[in-house]
């Protein structure tokens, strides 16, 4: 049997949807809610994800606010710029692409922006809050992943989930959450022995490696819910996920293909975190 295809594109338009109407309700209180995006150098990838976001947020009538500095800027340039970005009540968001140029220091900056901006959700409050299970933004690709989940009437608990990988940006938070909705969570990485046998074991499995369909058909338990995160660009210029997606999906009961999974989701829960930053600063 095929897998049902779960299309991040219709989810993720879903939740954009919904928040149009809350950043009229924010509007009409005299607030627009304002997304600071840092950009340094001229990073081809970054660039397009820049602009995909700003695209998204003048759709939403969210204010994008660009920063677009140099790749020589100095460590010392951007603390400032955060620090202005921290204290500007236009800002409600700050989002810093990364990667950074290698003569930055990524957590330097990280540590720099403000909790109550930290949309991105990597910051070190951010990321406290979601082990100590406290309210508080959430990175925005294991958000999305878990809305998938959800939308799809996936419920993790009781369930063995399994995540490839263990990157503090994805990896490590999909494990958490999925470890917040009660599932038997295993996560695996470079240095784990047997990951054919344990991916076999997984009713929910993200993959979130970052090598293109390094995750085969035959490693999929039947009627399993396939997360596929990775993007990869093979030789001949396709985008591929991290999972084998045409054969994974004859045993799978539910899967993300890659374009049009995860990644819109991506996006949709950067636009839901930034409305969440505007609104906590209504009186
Ligand atoms: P990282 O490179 O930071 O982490 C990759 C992880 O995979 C590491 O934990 C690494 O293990 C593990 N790994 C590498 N090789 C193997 C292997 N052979 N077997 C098992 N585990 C392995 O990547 P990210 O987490 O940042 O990103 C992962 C993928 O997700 C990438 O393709 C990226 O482009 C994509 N991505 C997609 C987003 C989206 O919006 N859809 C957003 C962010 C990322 P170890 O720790 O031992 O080195």
């Amino acid at each position: 049997m095929s897998a049902t295809i779960i299309d991040g594109k219709k989810v993720a338009k879903d939740i954009t949807e919904a928040l149009r109407q809350e950043v009229e309700a924010l509007k009409a209180k005299g607030v627009v809610p304002g997304l600071a995006v840092v950009l340094v150098g001229e990073n081809p990838a970054s660039k397009k994800y820049v602009s995909s976001k700003e695209k998204t947020c003048e759709s939403l009538g969210i204010k994008s606010l660009g920063n677009k500095i140099p790749e020589n800027t100095t460590q010392e340039e951007l603390m400032k710029l955060i620090d202005n970005l921290n204290n500007d009540p236009k800002v409600h968001g700050i989002l810093v692409q990364l990667p950074l140029p290698k003569h930055l220091n990524e957590k330097e900056v990280m540590h720099a922006i403000s909790a109550a901006k930290d949309v991105d959700g990597f910051g070190p409050d951010s990321l406290g809050r979601l082990v100590l299970d406290e309210p508080g933004f959430l990175p925005c690709t294991p958000h999305g992943c878990m809305k998938l989940l959800e939308s799809y009437g996936v419920d993790p608990k009781g369930k063995h989930a399994v995540v490839v990988g263990r990157s503090v940006i994805v990896g490590k938070p999909i494990a958490l959450l999925l470890l917040r909705q009660h599932a038997t969570v295993t996560i695996c990485h470079s240095r784990t022995p047997d990951l054919k046998e344990t991916c076999l074991k997984a009713d929910i499995l993200c993959a979130a490696v970052g090598k293109a369909e390094m995750i085969k058909g035959d490693w999929i338990k039947e009627g399993a819910a396939v997360i596929d995160i990775g993007i990869n660009v093979k030789e001949d210029g396709k985008l591929v996920g991290d999972v084998e997606f045409e054969k994974a999906k004859e045993r799978a009961g539910f899967i993300t293909p890659v374009p049009g999974g995860v990644g819109p989701m991506t996006i949709a829960m950067l636009m839901y975190n930034t409305v969440e930053a505007a609104k906590a600063t209504v009186k």
